[in-house]
């Protein structure tokens, strides 16, 4: 039974970096006994759900004040959610729940129409693309670092995925090209490098829903625009939920929903939510000064 733990802990671990770009991260939540794979599900592939999700992290004292109170919305298939508010309201939170990495304490989260707790955490995460502030990668080359996203994808499939994710002719330009070994004692790409290659791993991994967590938020305006650009591409088509300190990043998002106390306190477009003169107007007016 030990042996059978220690499997388990090794292939989740390993599923979680396939996706996650931590290391030191895994699925709180083991798999219910009867898990389905999402392929077998008959719901729209992509479609989100939270219904009247709450969440508290284990841990968290009885009496403290749940991290996620009644959170519903639903991200039909191809749409951008995003969710914007104060630090500690709760974002990442409701990013993570939505791969099961957590479960809900209350309420349910769907993916493609099932009850999350339904389904194997693998399928689940097969099928999510992910970038957050942080990417790892691999002391390895820059050629298997995304290969580890699609083993067996071509060179010349490599090469699309990076010219759509803005980095091919970045690596073109180095003497080993996409034979540089990057990692922590390789080659040194910087912030914005990095998430391009990130990019390009989740386009290649191709999957209908992607999590973009504060993606841009620690690189400078120039690299951010050209990040920007390569998620924006990336987001065409996918099922998308994106967190991000910027307003300006969002303003096109299907809808947005603003976030406080771990609360959707306002749900909608830009146009209406600057109109409606609620929070959502407030650190709009905020980040025009
Ligand atoms: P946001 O992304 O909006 O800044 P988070 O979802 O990261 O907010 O955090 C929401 C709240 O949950 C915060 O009060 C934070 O301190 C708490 N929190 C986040 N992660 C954990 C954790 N692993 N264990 C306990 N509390 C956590
Ligand atoms: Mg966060």
């Amino acid at each position: 039974a030990l042996m059978r733990v220690a499997l388990e802990v090794q292939t989740s671990r390993a599923l979680f970096a396939r996706i996650f770009e931590y290391l030191d991260m895994e699925p709180a939540i083991a798999d219910a006994p009867d898990a389905k794979d999402a392929a077998d599900v008959p719901g729209p592939m992509g479609r989100i759900e939270f219904r009247d999700v709450g969440f508290r992290y284990p841990g968290a004292r009885e009496d403290a004040t749940p991290t996620l109170v009644d959170v519903s919305f639903t991200a039909e298939p191809g749409e951008t959610h995003a969710f914007v508010g104060p630090s500690g309201a709760g974002k990442t939170t409701i990013v993570y729940l939505a791969a099961r990495l957590h479960e809900a304490t209350a309420g349910t989260v769907l993916f493609a129409g099932e009850a999350v707790r339904r389904l194997t955490h693998e399928s689940i995460v097969d099928r999510i693309g992910v970038v957050t502030q942080e990417t790892y990668l691999f002391h390895d080359t820059i050629a298997a670092n995304l290969r580890y996203a699609r083993p067996d994808a071509t060179d010349a499939e490599l090469e699309e995925a990076c010219r759509a994710a803005n980095i091919h002719d970045t690596i073109a330009s180095f003497a080993d090209g996409y034979a540089t070994i990057v990692g922590e004692r390789g080659y040194r790409l910087s912030g914005g490098e990095k998430q391009r290659i990130a990019i390009a791993r989740v386009l290649l991994k191709d999957p209908p829903v992607l999590l973009l967590d504060e993606a841009t938020s620690a690189l400078d305006t120039v690299s951010e625009r050209v990040v920007q650009e390569a998620l924006d591409a990336a987001a065409r088509g996918r099922t998308t939920l994106v967190v991000a300190h910027r307003l300006s990043t969002v303003a096109a998002a299907d809808v947005i929903h603003v976030v406080e106390g771990g609360r959707i306190v306002e749900s909608g477009s830009h146009a209406e939510l600057v109109t409606r003169g609620g929070l959502y107007s407030d650190l709009a007016a905020a980040q025009r000064q």
